[in-house]
């Protein structure tokens, strides 16, 4: 999947969304803009094609969140 410019290899989706995960300097060329969360573990390998940085960030592509925003 292309995600803004970047060829994505490593994508996972769960109940959640749909995600991966990016190192530093690939959280960069996208602008930061969802990547959130540092992850705690340093095991994950860059979901970015070519890239074999350890990720820093999970990357947010696509949220599934629309059951969360109910306190009446
Ligand atoms: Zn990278």
């Amino acid at each position: 999947m292309i995600y803004k410019g970047l060829k994505i290899e490593d994508v996972i989706e769960d109940n959640v969304g749909v995600w991966s995960q990016v190192c530093e300097s690939c959280a960069k060329k996208i602008d930061h803009a969802n990547c959130n969360e540092l992850i705690p573990l340093d095991k994950y390998l860059c979901g970015v094609e070519n890239c074999q940085n350890i990720a820093k960030y999970y990357l947010e592509i696509e949220s599934k969140k629309y059951i969360n925003e109910r306190s009446f």
